[in-house]
């Protein structure tokens, strides 16, 4: 058993904390409104990559002006892409990974195909990636597993063994059945990444904020 019955009796309750928690302290970026498509949300996750939430919001309209569909992105020249990108950082590798996935589903008429096998296949789609094409395309309770989720899970429970979160089967099973917990799980994955954004911080974390600090290893140390 990779994650021992005390763990998992431990993640009960905290969904249900962390839910409440987000309809009151939830930030409200663009790929989080009602009006955001799966295409947004998707297009955001790769960006979000190694980049901060409030740097990729800063870009967003601009960006789904010039490219509203992946048939958009997948007809642009690359150098559009590019300037379009390039207050992100890392833009000439993020602009040819992304077109790279938008001909691909160009092809596909716009689907993602529905195994795990075949998402991994796609270009521009790691782990994370991975996580939120089953997530929001296929409404699959799998966590988007990032620096902040793995320290608010770290800091709850214990630190990870692993070096390389996606690595770490610890970590990954926990954090699976952490989310598969959700009334809503895409709540409860942008609840986790807020309060690793917001509370749960690197350095001095917020604790006395914190909706779960009930039951969180390291507050109970803090005594
Ligand atoms: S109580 Fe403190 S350390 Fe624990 S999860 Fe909350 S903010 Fe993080």
């Amino acid at each position: 058993m990779i994650v021992s019955r005390s763990d998992k009796q431990r993640t009960k309750g905290i969904a249900r904390r962390l839910e409440t928690w987000f309809e009151l302290e939830g930030r409200p970026f663009p790929w989080r409104r009602k009006s955001a498509t799966n295409y947004h949300k998707i297009v955001c996750e790769i960006l979000l990559q190694r980049t901060r939430a409030e740097t990729v919001s800063s870009v967003y309209q601009d960006f789904f002006r010039i490219f509203p569909s992946w048939n958009k992105i997948a007809n642009a020249s690359t150098e559009k892409i590019e300037k379009s990108l390039k207050p992100l950082g890392l833009w000439k590798r993020r602009a040819r990974s992304l077109q790279a996935l938008a001909k691909v589903l160009q092809k596909n008429r716009g689907r993602f195909p529905a195994s795990r096998e075949e998402i991994d296949r796609l270009p521009a789609v790691g782990q994370y990636v991975g996580n939120s094409v089953e997530l929001f395309i296929h409404g699959r309770p799998l966590p988007l597993l990032d620096i902040n989720m793995s320290r608010v899970i770290e800091r709850y429970f214990r630190p990870r063994k692993l070096a390389d979160i996606r690595r770490d089967p610890w970590l990954q099973a926990l954090a699976k059945i952490i989310i598969a917990r959700g009334v809503d799980p895409v709540k409860l994955n942008w609840s986790i990444l807020d309060l690793g954004g917001t509370v749960c911080i690197s350095r001095n974390p917020r604790c006395n904020a914190c909706p779960i600090r009930k039951g969180c290893s390291t507050f109970k140390n803090l005594d």
